[in-house]
């Protein structure tokens, strides 16, 4: 195609999407069916009177819990007091330091910083954009307690040498999967290689029913504590209760706070859940046939899993650019001008978390701990080079047609012809 006499589209030419994305999140008559049932079911939560049938929480529980073929699944507010509630199961509190990765959501660091710990920030891999193995065991002092692993945007994180490390010090791994459900290791899900596994159901996720979020572990003993500290410190009744009556009694056996899925959030999950596999699979081909089409295209390639990744999850999906290739344009400028031809927010990935204004606040709680926290002494040259050269494509944009991805193809191209 011949762009060089056309106008791009931030500056009032014709933009190269015409059509609309795929809707994200999607309703259906199924899901709103499911919705209507638990309304009527008259429990809401997993803390109202029993009605002679399982509760949508433990429904969707021992689904999430069959589909990643673990023992334990606990649904939680959101994903990140799934964080909170797997911290603190594995004991973290004052003072100790968990490993979180720079380049993250602000949630990693501040459930962390929330239980009185101390998150201590390590740089990322380029290829992966996850946590770099060598620079979580430079990091390592008497008082870790924890490697917060977060499977980012759309890969899975070098496992083989994380586990190799958690090993080796005796420190467990929390796996932050909230940008990855279904994504398998070694033919693993993401969640159940160490020894807790997280997930966030907000809205932009890709199981979502708006807030929501769960822990899953193969270990009885956590997945107890989480439960008792997702739920005030109450325990479900060993026999099933009459209705009317309570599903949970007083165990008294933690500090802990609430947060409880409702119900009506964990029948949308259940529903929800049926097409996860399908929609994965639909995302891995549109992001294979990017994969190729991009090829071509000097300056922009795609970022890799680690080895041993069996199946891939698509978040975001990042590209890695040459700015040279583009008329040394700034990152930012290029994110505006492609969302303007494809008519879909393309955003930069998150700012490091040494500088993150929602993480380096001057919030008294924060600031409390600002000398332990210190975040000035952090460099994290990789997230930051990552952060300036890199555009991020929404998970929906993937759920579509072949079509869409010549779409993606194309705007990248015009503006390179008009930039260069
Ligand atoms: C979304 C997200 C969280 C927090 O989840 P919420 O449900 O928004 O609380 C934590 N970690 C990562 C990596 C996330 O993407």
């Amino acid at each position: 195609m011949d762009f060089q006499m056309e106008q791009l589209a931030i500056n009032g030419g014709k933009p190269v999407r015409q059509q609309a994305w795929p809707v994200w999140p999607a309703s259906t008559t199924g899901l709103e069916e499911e919705v209507i049932r638990c309304l009527r079911s008259r429990r809401w939560t997993v803390s109202g009177f029993y009605q002679d049938e399982p509760s949508y929480e433990e429904k969707f529980a021992r689904a999430f819990a069959a589909f990643n073929n673990v023992s334990y699944c606990i649904p939680t507010a959101n994903g990140t007091s799934a964080l909170l509630c797997g911290l603190q199961a594995l004991g973290i509190g004052m003072d100790d330091e968990v490993i979180v990765p720079g380049l993250t959501w602000v949630a990693c660091a501040v459930a962390v910083a929330s239980l009185n710990a101390i998150p201590v920030l390590v740089d990322v891999d380029a290829a992966t954009l996850c946590i770099d193995p060598e620079k979580v065991e430079q990091a390592i002092t008497a008082r870790t307690k924890a490697i917060m692993v977060v499977h980012l945007y759309s890969a899975v994180a070098d496992m083989h040498a994380l586990l190799r490390i958690s090993e080796k010090y005796g420190i467990p791994i929390i796996e932050d999967c909230a940008q990855a459900h279904g994504a398998t290791w070694e033919g693993k899900r993401v969640g159940t290689i160490g020894a807790v596994g997280t997930f966030s159901m907000q809205q932009g996720k890709i199981l979502t029913s708006g807030e929501g979020g769960a822990v899953i572990t193969n270990n009885q003993v956590l997945a107890e504590k989480i439960y008792s500290i997702r739920t005030n410190a109450r325990k479900k009744v060993a026999v099933r209760p009459l209705p009317g009556y309570m599903e949970l009694e007083d165990a008294g056996d933690s500090f802990a706070s609430n947060y409880c899925l409702s119900e009506i959030a964990c029948a949308i999950l259940l529903n929800k859940l049926k097409t996860l596999e399908e929609e994965n699979e639909r995302r891995s081909s549109n992001r294979r046939l990017l994969g190729q089409l991009l090829e071509t295209v000097e300056g922009v390639s795609m970022i890799s899993s680690a080895p041993g990744t069996t199946s891939i999850s698509t978040y975001h999906l990042p590209l890695r650019i040459e700015l040279a290739a583009f008329g040394n344009i700034t990152i930012k400028t290029l994110c505006e001008m492609l969302s303007a031809e494809l008519g879909m927010w393309i955003h930069q990935p998150y700012i490091p978390l040494n500088k993150h204004p929602l993480y380096v606040t001057d919030d008294h709680r924060l600031s409390f701990y600002k000398e332990k926290l210190d975040t000035a002494k952090y460099q994290l040259p990789v997230c930051w080079k990552v952060y300036h050269s890199h555009l991020l494509l929404h998970h929906a944009m993937l759920l579509g047609n072949e079509k869409d991805m010549y779409d993606i193809v194309t705007s990248i191209q015009k503006i390179k012809t008009i930039v260069e």
